[in-house]
């Protein structure tokens, strides 16, 4: 084991030891050598391949972290043709696995899938292929609900089993097992029946992204004892992340700008919060001359892959996407992923803007952060356990001026973070920031909501807004303080009190929709007291143009120096 585990830790040489070359001598290192380069045409391996492919072989249970298009396939699909039998792959996609199908076929490995289109014919073909000592095929790819329903299956795998047939099981997208994951499937639950059925049957479990919380999670439910993890460096050094302050009319005018010009004919995505934006969104973009493209769950299968398919050849520079254009996308060269909405979670957030640069040449990792966009996702995932305090975590990231963004994720994802690998390459690293006072303002706005409470009305944050700067219905103009503040100062303030617990969310359901109303949080309270103060700290030179006017004016704006 312990060279095993030496062929892991070669993938993060420590500074002290010399460089070298770690040499493997086991049964079957020959063979996967040589079947990497004349099967899969690959002259070397990865960063952390080999020790994954090793410890798999060696019959160890193993957790592979690794971000999107570094190649985790390859270490189940080289073991597979390295070993007696077939491995069972478990994804949660047929599109996904149709896509490795042609690929495996192209390098003339045979594999087959069964899923809930497979005809009876081919069904009855890889169920008897199953039990055959001459195995006809090396790969077989099933989705979870076939699992979970298919008790044919689960007989020929105990077949298999018993005749030693079933050499490895391979669980593709791992994190779909836990809620806490970002992309929990129900059917994943149910897959720990095979590590208790066929527990001698080493089984890997790959993903993109998961917390060691999730992969705790993981590991219980899959029923692993003592899975061996292997985390890829999760820091993805070419891309530049930045957030801005969104202001929704001119957002897509200053997306479109970024596209004509910085990214002149480059291809990006830009993901958006929902169908009618992303029809909205690609309409604008259209209007000001740029190939963009819609992309969502809505449109009919044979649309979404030719805006696929149009994309990936540079018939179209982007496409405007929900979260739907995910899985199953490796176009290398994306030099922008830009963020008109939030995403739901920083999980999603690196999953999605990790589309860019898998090239390692530079790419954009830009987010538009919207005051009301927070209130539109938090409605969306109300009904998620976790939903709102990864919402939370989300926006803390990109309120957040004072932390490298990289160093933000680090911590999220529990890695071990260096400040200095961020390089620059985010704009914190680049931006000053100002510690300020706002126990003042805070009292302000904490009593609009107060009061509006006391009336027994329900204000949404939008209302809160416009009632501190003055603009709400007269009646209400006579009791509060209106602020001098400008509309994105006012709203960094109630972004920045609902984090800290001044402020808490109000749910309220009609049959059409989910309200947000703001009310006053567990700590509001203590503004009561004359010696509790609130700091925020502020980016300098971030606020909008008419922000910068008022300064220019000389008004009365005591806390955004310039
Ligand atoms: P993941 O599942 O991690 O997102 P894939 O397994 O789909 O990634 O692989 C992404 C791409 O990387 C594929 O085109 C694959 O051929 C390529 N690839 C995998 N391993 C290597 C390697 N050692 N050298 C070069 N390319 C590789
Ligand atoms: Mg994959
Ligand atoms: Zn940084």
């Amino acid at each position: 084991l312990q060279t095993l585990e030496g062929a892991c830790s070669s993938a993060q040489p420590s500074g002290s030891s010399k460089p070298r070359k770690p040499s493997f001598n086991f049964s079957w290192s020959e063979e996967v050598q040589a079947k990497l380069c004349s099967v899969f045409q690959l002259s070397k391996f990865r960063p952390l391949q080999q020790a994954a492919i090793n410890l798999s072989m060696s019959g160890k249970d193993l957790f592979l972290v690794m971000p999107t298009g570094r190649g985790k396939s390859l270490c189940y699909q080289l073991p597979a043709l390295c070993s007696k039998g077939f491995t069972l792959v478990i994804a949660p996609l047929v599109s996904l696995m149709e896509d490795q199908l042609m690929y495996l076929k192209s390098v003339n490995v045979p594999a087959v899938t069964l899923n809930a289109s497979s005809t009876k014919e081919d069904s009855k073909q890889v169920l008897a292929g199953m039990i055959d000592k001459n195995s006809p095929f090396k790969l077989l790819y099933v989705t979870p609900e076939k699992i979970a329903k298919s008790k044919l299956l689960m007989s020929k795998l105990e077949k298999a089993y018993n005749m030693d047939l079933l050499a490895r099981i391979a669980v593709d997208e791992v994190h779909c097992c836990s809620q806490w994951g970002h992309d929990f499937r129900p059917d994943y639950k149910l897959l720990g029946i095979l590590k208790r059925q066929f527990p001698k049957v080493p089984l890997v479990g790959l993903t993109a992204t998961a917390t060691s919380n999730v992969l705790k999670d993981c590991q219980k439910i899959l029923c692993v004892q003592e899975p061996i993890t292997l985390t890829a460096p999760f820091n993805r050094p070419n891309l530049y992340y930045e957030v801005r302050f969104k202001d929704n009319e001119d957002c897509v005018e200053q997306i479109s700008q970024l596209i004509r010009e910085r990214y002149k004919n480059q291809s990006g995505i830009v993901y958006v919060f929902s169908q009618k934006d992303a029809e909205a969104v690609a309409t604008d973009l259209q209007k000001r001359n740029i190939l963009a493209q819609p992309y969502h769950a809505n449109m009919e299968p044979s649309d979404k892959s030719l805006v696929h398919q149009r994309w990936s050849s540079k018939k179209i520079q982007v496409v405007v996407a929900t979260v739907a254009f995910g899985m199953g996308i490796d176009k290398a060269d994306v030099r922008f992923v830009i963020h008109h909405t939030i995403s739901k979670s920083i999980e999603n957030y690196y999953q999605e803007s990790g589309r860019a640069g898998r090239d390692d040449g530079s790419a954009d990792c830009i987010v538009f952060f919207g005051f009301a966009d927070i209130f539109r996702v938090s409605t969306m995932v109300v009904m998620e356990n976790t939903g709102q305090q990864k919402l939370q975590n989300m926006v803390a990231y990109c309120q957040n001026v004072d932390r490298c963004r990289r160093a933000m994720m680090a911590i999220h994802f529990d890695e071990v973070w260096n400040d200095d690998e961020c390089n620059q390459m985010c704009d914190v690293c680049r931006h000053d920031y100002i510690t300020m006072d706002i126990t003042k303002h805070a009292r302000d706005v904490v009593t609009i909501v107060e009061m509006a409470s006391s009336m027994d009305e329900k204000l949404t944050p939008l209302k809160v807004c416009d009632a501190w700067l003055g603009k709400g219905p007269a009646k209400h103009r006579k009791t509060i303080k209106v602020t001098s503040l400008s509309r994105l100062e006012v709203e960094s303030i109630i972004i920045h009190l609902l984090l800290h617990g001044y402020f808490s969310e109000d749910f309220s359901f009609t049959p059409y929709t989910t309200h947000f109303y703001l009310k006053l949080g567990r700590k509001a309270a203590l503004l009561k007291k004359d010696n509790h103060s609130i700091t925020m700290k502020m980016r300098r030179r971030v606020m909008s143009h008419a922000t910068v006017k008022i300064r220019e004016c000389k008004t009365k704006l005591d806390f955004l120096s310039v």
